[in-house]
């Protein structure tokens, strides 16, 4: 037998080794060092999110200002999340100047709201066992709620579909008393589905009958929109490490969605220029002038310096300096 067939054969009768090369290809992805062909205003936005805005470190910039130093010259870019939250002409900029995912995406999700919206009506129309009435409790969260939640353990991922008006919390009363725990729920998590809903009860590890939404899991959401990506990617450590804990207990099947949602992201960041994750020493030649032009706290500044190969990220009072890179699977810095 060929030494690949038999491979093969025994990866396959073997649950946990098929995770370990699933495993690997979720993970192994890195900002390569590099120093890119062409780097435009937003993938400066993507290093603000990457670098400036890590996991629930919620500082939220008023202004922004982008600098890119390239053979060509210097070039400068200005936003407000004043003048964007009327036109939204740089979604991207909106997105990192606010904290409430639904206020950015409401527009490109208006068509998945609107479908859920008619499917939660339908449900509680159609849910009429005698004496039981069925609530919609809770529709849209924002992201600082959801970070609260998922902090003291209530809630197991830092974006929700919840943050994009996706998912809906739901009640059965009993002459109008709350039941928190019922046979009905099954019930309604049946019908949902037929609706074409997906169930919390179904949900592996940690299920959850009084919940139903609009995808089966972020990583399906992010396929059909890849733009989220923005919203999910300032998460991707805490899914990393979240993802890596189970999978050391053994338990990589409990977190099959985070690893979806993992691989999913890495795709749609793969090739992509960045600034690479470790800090790198303050590059020599820089004035007391050169960094007076980042005092304003309330703007985040990022200046990509494309001749040397480094990046400058500055949100609130944190500044650090990274390699310029491209993400490629694989790979080591
Ligand atoms: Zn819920």
């Amino acid at each position: 037998m060929p030494v690949k067939i038999c491979l093969f054969l025994i990866l396959s009768c073997c649950g946990f080794a098929v995770y370990g090369i699933q495993e690997i290809d979720s993970l192994r992805f890195n900002c390569v060092k590099n120093r890119a062909n062409a780097v435009n205003f937003d993938d400066l936005q993507w290093m603000f999110r990457e670098r400036g805005q890590l996991g629930n470190q919620v500082e939220i910039p008023k202004h922004l200002n982008f600098s890119i130093q390239d053979p060509s010259g210097l070039r400068s870019q200005n936003y407000s999340f004043e003048e964007d939250s009327v036109g939204n002409k740089n979604l991207l900029a909106y997105s990192n100047m606010t904290n409430d995912p639904l206020l950015v995406w409401g527009n490109t999700l208006s068509g998945e709201i609107e479908r859920f919206r008619l499917l939660k009506d339908s449900l509680v129309k159609i849910f009429n066992p005698r004496g039981f009435r069925l609530k919609l409790l809770q529709s849209e969260r924002g992201l600082a709620k959801q970070m609260d939640f998922f902090n003291r353990g209530r809630s197991m991922t830092a974006l929700s579909l919840h943050n994009f008006n996706l998912a809906v919390d739901l009640g059965i009363y009993r002459r109008g008393r709350y039941l928190r725990r019922s046979n009905w729920y099954t019930h309604v998590g049946s019908l949902a589905k037929n609706l074409g809903a997906f169930w919390g009860g179904d949900f592996v590890g940690f299920p959850d009958v009084g919940h139903i939404q609009a995808f089966p899991n972020g990583a399906a959401l992010v396929r059909k929109f890849p733009e989220l990506t923005f919203e999910y990617i300032r998460f991707k450590e805490i899914y990393e490490q979240n993802y890596r804990i189970a999978f050391d207990r053994e338990q990589g099947y409990l977190v099959d969605d985070t690893r979806q949602l993992i691989s999913e992201l890495n795709k749609n960041r793969v090739h992509k220029v960045c600034a690479c994750s470790v800090a790198i020493p303050i590059p020599t030649g820089l004035s007391d002038e050169w960094f007076g032009q980042f005092k304003n706290a309330s703007t985040g500044y990022v200046y990509v310096q494309q001749n040397e190969g480094w990046v400058y990220v500055k949100n609130g009072d944190s500044g650090y300096f990274y390699s310029l890179g491209v993400y490629a699977f694989g790979a080591k810095n």
